[in-house]
């Protein structure tokens, strides 16, 4: 029998409610031992005052969203993207984050290439590897559903994302979000070669109907994916660390906050 592992609050799941600094409080007050902050929420706040505000609350950062994004239309746009991701490691070692969480980025406006696309994201992650390894910062690659390959990610799978892991080695790993992966009927052979490598495991539900391709995931239990089982096959493959709680959901941002966590950590409970 599989557990869920310490709950995170990865702070998305609240975006349009509370601040960085709401969330810190929230999840201290409310028993959540982890957080994942955004880039976004860490800049607003600024960078050393949440590494600090995290370590009084003592929250422990699971990752760090989120990198990646290589593939862009000239030489500029990918080196500018580089940079970009040599700062998000820097972000992520100041607030401890175990990992900065990347995902692959879509096409080029008006591009077709798609393979360019993946070659891109490929050397991207060569780029930015010794940064990685140096800062202790694993680059946990996330597969996302292939219904968002053209605009957020020419990283598909989690065949694909092992692949990249075989070849770069030290320093790169998985974050596995069940949102992304579930449908895949190759997920129980992958799931035995992603051993050792698993740095993240988000969760969420898929919902029947799903109304939006971003902005609809369900709260676990809600909907078709079996968290439980994919959380055993992870920890088949050796992972054993926290259950991290990623909703982009326009119906559960118009919630309170201070409902939505007691759920999320009775649903953390039950259905993860
Ligand atoms: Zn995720």
């Amino acid at each position: 029998m599989s557990a869920p592992g310490p709950l995170v609050l990865n702070t998305v799941t609240v975006r349009d409610r509370w601040t960085l600094a709401q969330c810190i409080e929230g999840c201290a007050r409310h028993g959540i031992p982890g957080i994942s902050p955004w880039r976004d929420k860490v800049a607003e706040l600024g960078l050393t005052v949440a590494a600090r505000q995290i370590r009084d609350a003592g929250l422990f950062v699971s990752g760090l969203c989120r990198g990646g994004m290589f593939p862009a239309a000239d030489a500029a746009g990918r080196a500018a993207a580089i940079e970009e991701n040599r700062r998000a490691i820097e972000e992520a070692q100041v607030l401890g984050a175990q990992c900065v969480v990347i995902i692959g980025g879509g096409l080029p406006p008006g591009s077709k290439d798609l393979a360019g696309a993946r070659a891109m994201l490929h050397d991207g992650i060569a780029a930015i590897l010794p940064e990685a390894r140096a800062a202790g910062v694993t680059l946990a690659l996330e597969p996302l559903h292939p219904m968002t390959c053209a605009d957020r990610s020419v990283l598909s799978t989690l065949a694909q994302a092992l692949d990249l892991c075989e070849e770069f080695g030290a320093g790169t790993g998985i974050a596995l979000d069940v949102y992304h992966v579930w449908w895949d009927p190759d997920l129980p052979r992958q799931m035995a070669r992603a051993s050792g490598r698993i740095a993240a495991f988000h969760v969420c539900d898929w919902l029947v109907p799903t109304t939006d391709l971003v902005f609809d995931r369900g709260m676990m239990g809600d909907g078709v994916i079996d968290i439980p089982g994919i959380r055993a096959m992870a920890e088949a493959a050796g992972f054993t660390g926290p259950c991290e709680v990623e909703l982009l959901s326009r119906r559960w941002w118009a919630e309170d906050p201070e409902t939505v966590l007691p759920l999320i950590k009775r649903r953390h409970a039950e259905a993860c």
